[in-house]
């Protein structure tokens, strides 16, 4: 799956924090079309990562590429107007409102018919019967589920995920993975996952890149990951 040209490549890219350097040079490369998931032990720099794709961190140095196209000094509503859209890793929604009135919010941006828009996007991930719901009386993972269709009303064409199934159960976090592949599989879509759940991770993704110390510290198939006594180790904190 990891042929043609990618949709997304960074050169060298780096982000200082005074005296730490949290994204150290990094190359990174994700083909249309793809699944990847980025993992790594805590402070690893994998939200500084996602920062520096959606503009929200300015790079110390380096390069950002989208679609052929240096992005690197966009701002942040530019990036998204080009289709590339970031599920935060806390929850960004109204809870006194309804799952239509939230999903509303991101779906009249868009020219076309909102109220078949909602729709299409809670049919997506899985509110289509509950619409009509107050915000706070769904479960934890439908709340997720809501973020994620949010961030995919504007018709994105890189999905970046922070931790999406931080805090599910077991059951949540094997739908949600359901869900990204549906997604990816159906739309023109790619996915860049940060998770840590090793076996979400297998759910879905084939190619897994390690992050420690804000390096590249490994890069290949999700076996290869799994079985690396390297990766285990700065896992355990050396
Ligand atoms: P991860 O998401 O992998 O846990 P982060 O990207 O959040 O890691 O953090 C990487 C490193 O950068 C950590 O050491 C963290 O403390 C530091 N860091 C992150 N954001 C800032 C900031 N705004 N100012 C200073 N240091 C930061
Ligand atoms: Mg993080």
């Amino acid at each position: 799956r990891s042929e043609g040209t990618p949709i997304l490549e960074t050169d060298g890219l780096q982000k200082k924090f005074g005296g730490l350097t949290a994204v150290d040079r990094v190359d990174y490369q994700i083909s249309r079309g793809d699944i990847q998931c980025l993992i790594g032990p805590n402070g690893a720099g994998k939200s500084t990562f996602f920062g520096l794709l959606t503009g929200q961190i300015q790079p110390t140095t380096g390069e950002i590429r989208y679609k052929g196209e240096d992005i690197t000094n966009l701002m942040p509503h530019e990036r998204v107007r080009r289709g590339i859209s970031l599920k935060f890793q806390t929850l960004n929604i109204y809870e006194e409102l309804t799952v239509s009135e939230n999903l509303q919010i991101p779906c009249q941006r868009r020219d076309e018919d909102t109220q078949m828009l909602i729709k299409e996007v809670a049919e997506q991930v899985d509110l289509a019967d509950k619409l009509q719901q107050p915000v706070d009386i769904l479960s934890y993972g439908e709340q997720q589920w809501l973020e994620i269709g949010m961030s995919i009303a504007v018709a994105p064409e890189l999905l970046l995920l922070d931790e999406p199934t931080a805090g599910m159960t077991v059951e949540e976090t094997e739908r949600t993975g359901e869900l990204i592949q549906r997604l990816v599989a159906n739309g023109d879509m790619t996915a860049l996952v940060v998770e840590h759940d090793i076996e979400f991770v297998r759910q879905i993704a084939e190619q897994v890149t390690v992050l420690h110390n804000g390096e590249v510290f490994r890069q290949g198939t999700i076996e290869e990951i799994a079985n690396d006594p390297e990766v285990k180790r700065i896992y355990l904190g050396e």
